[in-house]
């Protein structure tokens, strides 16, 4: 486990209100408790709760909106979210987050987005590179750089954004949200992500917003498979998105599809486990696309839902399939290729690799 964690990791699929520390929650709903907006006792077991399905999952993540969608707590939640990959040894994180209206508190989804970006350039532990023409990445590191067993020194954490679209959300929603991502280029969003629960929402409804992604020339990585819907998971692989996260449910002929096109996998393991859309780590197809060598990368999905990281996601790997070090080294390696980010950032990532192979000879 050590070792996965000294090992330089790229983490592409990671979504913000997912991967909040239990203590925050914790602490948040112990503030809206004591304000009686909640019932504490009502809600600790839940959050302290590790397994959940994946429809539990989705109640989980309608509670943790309440507990957590205002400016200052969106900004906390993404400073420690960085801070938390940082110390695992994440060197690029591709974060995801769902742009939220709450005419309430005046948030609109710009306001939103500005609490995350407020959240990202306030780490303190780590040098975070976020937006190159920024001074940020000039300001110092308050706290000293973490040093590993293996004397790696984790001196900095390249973070970019993908705004998610909902699956509850209307067309011209997610058509709003796919026109802040592209007004939001330079300030480090990257990409488009579709999620939300798989049993909502119609494909055809967020077409149109994600015809509007690819006019843009933003990326776009598609939640596939989660369910056996596959008329979705077919119109999903025909679309060709850059990306795609879990495909678990594809039919013999859907696999054969996603095969020949290429389209790299966002491969999740605790929580396709954990959520019961695989029944075990040895099922899990992981293996089966590893072995065709079909690109795919390793990530944690909601590591604060799960209980993981993405140190463990390696570990996991590596115990369930026997992977060695160095075939789990050339597949965090492999991940730049798939990153939304520019050719610098690739570069960048592939020294970052380079220093560490030469640190290990
Ligand atoms: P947020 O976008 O609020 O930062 O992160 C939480 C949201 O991400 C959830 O409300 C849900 O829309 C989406 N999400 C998180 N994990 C999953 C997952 O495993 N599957 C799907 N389809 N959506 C997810």
């Amino acid at each position: 486990m050590e070792w996965c964690r000294s090992l330089p990791k790229i983490e592409l699929h990671a979504h913000l209100n997912g991967s909040i520390r239990d203590s925050t929650l914790l602490e948040l709903a112990k503030v809206l408790g004591e304000k009686n907006v909640i019932v504490f006792s009502d809600v600790e077991h839940i959050i302290l709760k590790d397994d959940r399905s994946l429809q539990e999952c989705f109640r989980m993540f309608d509670l943790i909106h309440v507990l957590a969608t205002d400016h200052t707590t969106i900004k906390r939640i993404a400073k420690e979210v960085v801070e938390d990959f940082a110390a695992e040894n994440v060197v690029y994180l591709e974060l995801r987050t769902t742009p939220k209206k709450n005419e309430a508190i005046g948030m609109s989804k710009q306001s939103y987005m500005k609490a995350v970006i407020a959240g990202i350039k306030s780490v303190e532990t780590v040098e975070v590179e976020f937006i190159p023409s920024d001074d940020i990445s000039k300001k110092p590191v308050k706290t000293p750089p973490i040093i590993d067993s293996f004397g790696t020194n984790t001196k900095k954490i390249y973070v970019r954004l993908l705004l998610s679209i909902d699956r509850r959300e209307t067309t011209a929603a997610a058509i709003e949200t796919v026109e802040l991502a592209s007004e939001m280029k330079d300030l480090g969003v990257v990409g488009i992500d579709l999620s939300g629960n798989p049993c909502i929402g119609e494909w055809l409804t967020v077409l149109p917003a994600l015809k509007r992604a690819r006019e843009l020339e933003l990326p776009i990585t598609l939640h596939c498979g989660e369910v056996p819907n596959h008329k979705e998971i077919q119109a999903m692989l025909e679309f060709c998105p850059q990306r795609i996260g879990h495909a678990i449910f594809l039919k013999e002929d859907q696999w054969k599809t996603l095969r020949s096109s290429n389209i790299p996998v966002e491969i999740c393991l605790s929580s396709n486990v954990k959520t019961q859309c695989v029944p075990s780590y040895d099922d899990h197809h992981f293996i089966d696309l590893y072995n065709a060598k079909h690109p795919l990368i390793l990530c944690t999905d909601d590591p604060g839902m799960f209980s993981t990281n993405l140190s463990r996601e390696y570990y996991i790997a590596a115990k369930t399939f026997g992977l060695s070090k160095s075939q789990l080294h050339e597949m965090a390696m492999n991940a730049i290729t798939y990153v939304f980010a520019d050719g610098k950032v690739k570069k960048a990532l592939e020294e970052i690799f380079e220093d560490y192979e030469r640190k290990l000879t």
